[in-house]
């Protein structure tokens, strides 16, 4: 087997949030590939984290890439902050004498430096194309866990961990590996919650993650981190709002001032998306379906909403109203553009991370999750066949079949994007729904 088929049947999958199966990235050919250790939500610690305690482990799925889509270089975008784990790699490149292909990058600290487009840029000076995926200039990014499962693919390991950074509100800040398919309570509560009545939780980040709605759910390989805050806290209550009232307050006040524009991380690469366009049609109904087509290079990054518009609107949300209504309409954005230029004034627009998290109010639980051991061991598991970007796995296996660790119990339909599914636990699968296998442990 090669990298791609191991990557492929160890269900790799993208680590960061996105899902996107990995292996589907490894069916290319590239002048770059990059290491996307930026880690711009406020709060998260899972890569520095990792990169620490894994360096080799991580720098070997790193290459093992990077050689199998000939990249000519390969290089590791970190933030200059991060000083510890940039002189832990710098010391392991060179042990590994990986120093003439692999670079270290040191990025300034600003949101969203994650952003693939805008880590592209950062790294390469390359501007992916609007409405674009960065292979369309020669780059394949991945995230240093996705790297850490590369390895591990290539070891013969499936994935059957997460980690998760466990934060905010809390007594006890804490970064866990967990077995998918544990019980999301259960790994919440080792913060040292355990009543939530009071709290709300935010699945990810807190600047693009959603208010999760069910505490009941299962760990997934999606799963990133979770930020635990008081129901007041004024991030959840921006959060919670439905989309109705937020148009009607959209309507009533956006003053065109245009800093949604201005800030935008994506209009600041020279793409043609203007958020406050979308505010002036969705508040006086213009129809002009070609000017809303540029809704769809959004990155739902929310930087408008939560931090550039003064007047607390919701531009990013009525991209995504544009967005929907498009897709319905089988309506894409077509680029025009042969050659992109970044705006003059995205250097000095690039928002500090600092500046970020004190807007948002979470200033007060910016503090170190370390990662810690944990005696979580779920007796019963519940995993998803759908974690990923693609179709959901197809079962491979029935109720009262005994399972292994690593064991797969559910594959990619043929022919179709997704990504296969595996024991966590040994034991017995004793239910099969929808969309979840759960496993009772021996
Ligand atoms: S949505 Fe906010 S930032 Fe954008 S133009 Fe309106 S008032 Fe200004
Ligand atoms: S969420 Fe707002 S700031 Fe982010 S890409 Fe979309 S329009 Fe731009």
């Amino acid at each position: 087997m090669n990298l791609l088929d191991m990557v492929r049947e160890a269900g790799v999958i993208g680590a960061g949030g996105a899902g996107f199966p990995t292996h589907v990235k490894l069916e290319t050919k590239a002048d770059y590939i990059l290491l996307n250790a930026a880690e711009c939500e406020p709060l998260l610690r899972v890569d520095q984290q990792l990169m620490e305690l894994n360096t080799d482990e991580i720098l070997k799925g790193f290459e093992l890439a990077a050689r199998f889509v000939d990249a000519k270089k390969a290089i590791i975008g970190i933030k200059e902050k991060h000083k510890r784990v940039i002189t832990r790699l710098e010391e392991r490149v060179n042990a590994l004498q990986l120093q003439d292909y692999i670079e270290i990058k040191k990025m300034p600290d600003f949101y969203p430096a994650g952003d693939e487009q805008v880590l592209v840029y950062e790294l390469t000076n390359r501007i992916v194309p609007e409405g674009g995926i960065p292979i369309q200039v020669g780059c394949v990014v991945l995230n240093s866990e996705t790297a850490l499962n590369i390895y591990n693919a290539s070891q013969g390991m499936s994935v059957t961990e997460k980690y998760i950074t466990v934060t905010g509100d809390v007594p006890t800040p804490l970064t866990v590996k967990v077995l998918i398919g544990t019980p999301i309570l259960e790994v919440l509560k080792l913060s040292g919650i355990h009543n939530f009545e009071d709290y709300a939780v935010i699945d990810g980040g807190p600047m693009m993650g959603p208010i999760l709605e069910n505490l009941d759910g299962f760990v997934t390989k999606k799963h990133k981190g979770f930020i635990i805050l008081k129901k007041d806290h004024h991030l959840i209550k921006k959060k919670s709002l439905n989309t109705e009232s937020a148009k009607r307050i959209n309507k009533s006040a956006c003053e065109q001032c245009r800093m949604c524009t201005d800030m935008c991380p994506r209009y600041l690469l020279g793409h043609s998306i203007q958020p406050h366009k979308m505010m002036r049609a969705i508040n006086y109904s213009v129809t002009d379906i070609e000017g809303q087509k540029s809704a769809q290079l959004c990155c739902q990054c929310n930087l408008c909403e939560l931090f550039s518009c003064q007047a607390g609107l919701y531009p990013k949300l009525t991209n995504l109203h544009y967005k929907e209504m498009l897709a319905k309409l089988n309506l894409r954005y077509k680029t025009t553009k042969t050659q992109l230029e970044t705006r003059s004034m995205r250097e000095y627009r690039r928002l500090p991370s600092k500046r970020l998290t004190i807007r948002l109010g979470l200033n007060k639980f910016d503090n170190e999750a370390p990662f810690t051991k944990t005696q979580l061991t779920a007796k019963t598991v519940a995993i998803s066949t759908s974690q990923h970007v693609g179709a959901p796995a197809v079962p491979a296996v029935s109720v009262g079949d005994k399972v292994e660790v690593g064991q797969t119990i559910g594959k990619t339909p043929e022919n179709s994007l997704g990504a296969n599914i595996h024991a966590s636990i040994a034991g017995e699968i004793i239910k099969i729904e929808k969309d979840l296998i759960v496993i009772r442990g021996e």
